[in-house]
């Protein structure tokens, strides 16, 4: 599994089952992503121990460096080791639970914290002041063993019990529970059974599931799918029809409840005769019909992996762009981005000479979009003869009285 997953993006320190301690893991994925500003959540990963290269498979957005709106931000701040603000959960050490920062005074020598408890009346408490050099923790700490479902590998954590502060190293199962991993201050390793929401389901039990649901969302095509599955992970296998298919049913599998996300090793049927020419073709003509108001638009293709970028008018995004562009066939691969343009120059222009462009008769066959940006006017799509990409300019140039243009017509 390891030749599948080959670029590493990070290093961090897990625990590893079979050297029972934790060690420095290697976090692999297929893709060159980075987690720099946050990754994307439901990426499977490959944690591999720098030791002794026993993996475990986890997903981006159990990781503390998953993008932070993806995840449950519900971090205590806790009195003495962090800054406070109005709004912040906080949780002072030997209290049964957090409560919500209402208002905070600052004396010379102490300070007045105001704190609701689930909806009750405030409380004040007054405390003397800390000074704080360093925060090891400003989000704030998740409180164990309350919070035990919700914390990422890498977050750092609060034991109330032991009152001891750590940081979480990993997930797993030793053979009837799944559990949290901990490792405290003190070097001791803490195993917190999940709350029985958060148990995965038992991994035939969980393919069943899975099977089910996909041959009711995709019955023609789930016959040539194998379903395995491990530790509430759902791993695919064998064939499928296209791009579009594949991204379609890892979606449906990773928002089924109580899986932990989806490991996609199915592949894309595609006859060996299909060209990166012929894909590219194709790419032009799904961007160039009409209803796609798309423009000023750069297609690549690679080895059947497509890259397309475009430009719309605001709210013009096609919406099923990406699905369509994954349908044509040979399409192993597809990144798409769209920018909306909410200042667009000369719309009312462009419409017209696309207008005349229409109507005129030299040019019946083609399809033609003028659109303008950066004070240039663009001629886009595909006409028949040289002589119909040199009219399509001429017309262009009477009636926009600019010199400011690029022709991208293409012949076909
Ligand atoms: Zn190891």
């Amino acid at each position: 599994m390891r030749s599948q997953f080959p670029h590493r993006l990070y290093t961090q320190r897990l625990f590893c089952r079979c050297c029972q301690k934790v060690t420095e893991h290697g976090v692999y994925a297929r893709e060159a992503y980075s987690t720099f500003g946050g990754m994307d959540p439901h990426i499977p990963l490959l944690c591999c121990c720098d030791v002794c290269k026993t993996i475990f498979v986890a997903f981006s957005h159990e990781f503390v460096f998953c993008r932070r709106d993806c995840v449950n931000q519900d971090y205590a701040k806790i009195y003495g080791f962090n800054r406070i603000a109005p709004g912040n959960w906080i949780f002072f050490r030997g209290t049964p639970k957090p409560g919500i920062v209402k208002s905070i005074f600052q004396g010379p020598d102490k300070e007045i914290i105001v704190v609701n408890y689930d909806g009750g009346p405030d409380q004040k408490f007054e405390l003397p002041k800390v000074e704080l050099d360093r925060e090891e923790s400003p989000e704030g700490y998740r409180l164990l063993p309350a919070q035990s479902a919700f914390t990422l590998l890498g977050d750092y954590v609060y034991h109330a019990i032991r009152n001891q502060f750590g940081v979480a190293v990993g997930l797993v199962n030793d053979g009837e529970k799944d559990k949290l991993v901990v490792l405290l201050k003190d070097n001791t390793l803490v195993f917190i059974t999940l709350p029985p929401l958060a148990q995965n389901l038992a991994n035939d039990k969980l393919c069943e599931t899975v099977k089910g649901k996909l041959s009711q969302v995709f019955p023609e095509h789930c016959d040539k799918v194998l379903v395995e599955a491990g530790q509430g992970i759902v791993f695919l296998k064998g064939l499928v029809k296209n791009y579009s298919l594949q991204q379609a049913m890892d979606a449906c599998v990773s928002a089924l409840p109580r899986v932990r996300g989806c490991v996609n090793f199915t592949k894309i049927q595609v006859s060996p005769f299909i060209t990166d020419s012929e894909i590219e073709n194709a790419v032009y003509e799904l961007l160039e019909a009409p209803g796609m108001h798309l423009f000023d638009y750069k297609v690549s293709v690679s080895g059947g992996k497509v890259q397309v970028e475009a430009s719309c008018y605001s709210g013009e995004r096609p919406k099923d762009i990406e699905m369509r562009l994954g349908e044509i066939p040979g399409v192993r691969d597809l990144i798409c981005l769209v920018s909306e343009i909410s200042d667009p120059m000369n719309v009312e222009l462009c419409r017209e000479i696309e207008t005349e462009l229409s109507m005129n008769s030299l040019l019946h066959g083609t399809s033609i979009r003028v659109s303008c940006n950066n004070k240039k006017f663009l001629l886009e799509g595909r006409v028949q003869s040289t002589i119909q990409k040199q009219l399509a300019l001429f017309t262009l140039l009477k009636k926009a009285k600019t010199t400011a243009v690029e022709n991208r017509l293409r012949l076909k």
